[in-house]
């Protein structure tokens, strides 16, 4: 098993309740939020989601059909090499590193889980290209496990309402995931991601904010903090 980061966890602005009452209300205002990456089953959203590091998802889905209709499976993409893909993945950017990662995640499945992406976190951070953030993005999606992705909008937002303290994605993770159970993790991160793209922009649309009056970054007159204005 991998050996966990040791993080200290600061104290935070709000009680856990309010964390969870904010987090309503912002389902609220984004109801069905979930991830706008196009997928049909786990290996697609793998392959997918490293695509998307550095990219607009609405990129990768124009880019992913012809990728999947060429390479159907892990197995079918273990066999190519990485140069072989790079032309189809360049305007998804860093295609070269990218090409790697893809190829490398394809043998990896097909040697050490007979072609099948596995249900757990560990098992996929081990993955050539696979990040904490890409593994929780497979498992709330299309694997039923909760995961709590924390990328730049979660970062930012959450640190801006007052809900988490930290510019380190795994501290924000597990402050998020120590306030919510675990079955509402993935809709809060995909809330929190969609709030971030729509509203709570680097620089945010507080007046259509429905948590504006919880919001830590309101209460403290919109003062930059470098925990909270990360792009
Ligand atoms: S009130 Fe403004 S800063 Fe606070 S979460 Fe809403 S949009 Fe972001």
């Amino acid at each position: 098993m991998a050996a966990r980061r040791p993080v200290s966890l600061p104290k935070l602005a709000h009680p856990q309740a309010v964390t969870r009452r904010i987090l309503r209300l912002l389902e609220a205002q984004h109801p069905g939020a979930f991830t706008e990456l196009t997928f049909r089953n786990p290996y697609e959203l793998l392959a997918a989601t490293i695509l998307s590091a550095q990219c607009t998802d609405e990129r990768v889905n124009q880019v992913t059909p012809s990728l999947f209709a060429r390479y159907p499976t892990p197995a079918a993409l273990a066999k190519a090499t990485p140069t072989s893909l790079e032309s189809q993945i360049q305007p998804t950017g860093f295609f070269r590193v990218k090409s790697r990662s893809l190829v490398g995640m394809a043998q990896a499945l097909v040697e050490h889980h007979d072609g099948a992406v596995p249900a757990d976190l560990d098992a996929l951070v081990r993955l050539p290209g696979v990040g904490r953030k890409t593994a929780n993005v497979v498992l709330g999606h299309a694997l039923g496990v909760p995961g709590l992705p924390v990328d730049r909008h979660v970062l930012r937002v959450a640190n801006r309402l007052g809900i988490a303290r930290s510019a380190d994605p795994v501290v924000v993770e597990r402050q998020l995931g120590a306030a919510l159970p675990k079955a509402r993790w993935t809709l809060a991160s995909d809330t929190l991601i969609l709030h971030g793209r729509r509203i709570c922009k680097p620089r945010p649309l507080c007046d259509r904010c429905r948590a504006r009056q919880q919001c830590l970054y309101v209460a403290e007159g919109g003062r930059p903090s470098p925990a909270r204005d990360t792009q």
